[in-house]
């Protein structure tokens, strides 16, 4: 099971193969009804200004109504991916081009996911 204190510890992990370790990340474990939108398995809040960001996380025993199997340390990539990419995030309102680029910063986490998980991302972290 996954507590605050893992979490927080992946993201360490994940900050460093990401070089992201110039943000000021803080990690919480959310239940579902806690999100803005209730479908939602993770979200960032960031000031590029400070370089401060909040990552809200699904806490990992809710209950999913998903075929898709929950991974957490996934939606932790994909968040981590937009702190990269924030001053390009597209309007909200500009729903196609958001849509496709949200689909982009997921289709990367995943490929960074499998690659690390196949042991090919060891050494970047290092
Ligand atoms: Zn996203």
């Amino acid at each position: 099971m996954r507590t605050e204190k893992n979490v927080d510890e992946l993201c360490r992990k994940w900050q460093k193969i990401l070089r992201l370790e110039d943000w000021e990340i803080h990690t919480e474990l959310f239940s579902a009804r806690e999100f803005e939108e209730c479908d939602r398995q993770g979200e960032v809040v960031y000031d590029i200004s400070t370089g401060q960001a909040i990552i809200h996380l699904l806490d990992v025993d809710a209950r999913l109504d998903t075929p898709f199997p929950y991974d957490l340390e996934k939606v932790l990539v994909h968040e981590l991916l937009h702190l990269h990419f924030a001053i390009f995030e597209p309007e909200q309102e500009d729903r196609l081009r958001h849509d496709l680029w949200e689909r982009t910063v997921e289709c990367m986490a995943r490929t960074m996911l499998l690659l690390h998980r196949q042991g090919n991302t060891e050494t970047l972290g290092r």
